[in-house]
């Protein structure tokens, strides 16, 4: 067991303070990182105020990680001391059920997420996320990350990246779709990036006029003010894809009324409060409504591949640990360009 040190909240209404955490030393299939970077999730805040339940704490949030090998286990093959490596929103899974045999370990049963899962080496109670120094994880849910893409911008493919880039997949976002994505923030500025490379033709739809010219920097085509119901008219029936990244309550039935017939709308915005979802909104024109959960972990080494072959990487606001609790607040204001990253060098100037 080592020392490291970490951000963690005390409890739902605590700020995130400075602390030092246990983290175990290496076994034999594990690689320890030095964090470079890493992103700060809507997703994080949702656990650090425990707005979707089973929070425990004092949590340690993270789950967009990029940095430096420092040691590995005397059975890891992958990974060596000097490599850049990644890690997700998973740090183990159970390695012997069908899904993870087929690469699908965000479903597999006993899935063990970055922060806030039990903790199978009881270093801690849980496991404890990325904003910290270092981290220990199996090699298997070790990524690598390509050397020519900028690493601050690569920490949230990790997580907004495979959260956007798996759904686009598996709907078939090609040339000659029209994809729609709800929400400019952290997921949805990396969904407009990927559909637009797929070669979709992109419309943003925004409750952020100012970010307008953005969108469409970013590859969109076209953007809709989605408070503007006349803009909303214009494109009733005319969606084979949505993906929605909205993380609070919105009508989503203004959004099902947009697909074409068989057209899909899938969520990965997790809001704390469920979506009031109208009958006719679905049965008309035979539409559904879907959701994602991240990606497996094949895929997301894909994705950052695919990321380093087309130079895709997120647009970040670089910050220290210690403006933690400032982004939080601007996440929940919708003011962020498009993902706050720690930069985890700040914490040496604590
Ligand atoms: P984010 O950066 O805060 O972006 C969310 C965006 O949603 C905002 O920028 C805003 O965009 C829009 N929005 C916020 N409040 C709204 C409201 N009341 N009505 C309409 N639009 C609103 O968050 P994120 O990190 O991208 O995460 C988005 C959601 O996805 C969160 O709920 C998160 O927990 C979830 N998530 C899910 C997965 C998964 O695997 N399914 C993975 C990661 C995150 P505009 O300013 O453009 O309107
Ligand atoms: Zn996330």
């Amino acid at each position: 067991m080592y020392k490291a040190k970490a951000y963690s909240a005390a409890s739902a209404t605590s700020p995130l303070a400075s602390d030092t955490i246990a983290r175990r030393a290496p076994t034999e299939h594990d690689v320890q990182i030095e964090i470079l970077f890493c992103g700060i999730c809507h997703s994080d805040l949702h656990s650090v105020r425990d707005e979707w339940g089973g929070t425990v704490y004092p949590i340690v949030p993270g789950h967009e990680i990029v940095g430096r090998v420092t040691q590995v286990g005397s059975a890891v093959t992958k990974y060596k001391p000097g490599d850049l490596a990644a890690i997700g929103c998973m740090v183990d899974s159970d390695h012997t059920c069908p899904r993870c045999k087929a690469g699908f370990e965000q479903f597999c049963q006993n899935v063990i997420y970055t922060y806030n899962s039990p903790d199978k080496y009881k270093t801690a109670p849980v496991t404890y996320g990325g904003y910290s120094d270092s981290i220990v994880a199996d090699e298997r849910f070790v990524l690598r990350v390509p050397d020519n893409l900028e690493l601050a911008g690569v920490a949230p493919l990790l997580c907004a990246g495979i959260t956007t880039y798996s759904p686009l997949r598996h709907w078939g976002v090609t040339e000659g779709k029209k994809v729609g994505v709800v929400g400019l923030g952290g997921l949805g500025h990396m969904g407009v990036k990927f559909a637009h490379a797929f070669r979709a033709h992109v419309v943003v739809f925004t409750t952020s006029p100012e970010k307008t010219e953005d969108a469409l920097r970013l590859g969109a085509d076209e953007v809709v003010v989605s408070r503007n119901a006349d803009e909303m008219q214009r494109h009733a029936g005319s969606f084979d894809f949505i993906l929605d990244t909205v993380s609070a309550k919105h009508d989503i039935n203004a959004y099902l009324n947009l697909l074409c017939p068989d057209g899909n709308i899938t969520l990965v915005g997790a809001p704390e409060k469920p979506l009031d979802v109208a009958a006719f909104s679905l049965i008309m024109g035979r539409r559904s409504l879907s959701g994602s959960n991240i990606g497996g972990i094949p895929e997301t080494q894909e994705m950052l591949d695919f990321c380093g072959k087309h130079n895709i990487t997120a647009d970040v606001e670089v910050i220290s640990i210690q403006k933690v609790n400032e982004a939080y607040e601007r996440l929940l204001k919708s003011d962020v360009k498009y993902r706050f990253v720690i930069d985890m060098a700040s914490f040496k100037s604590q």
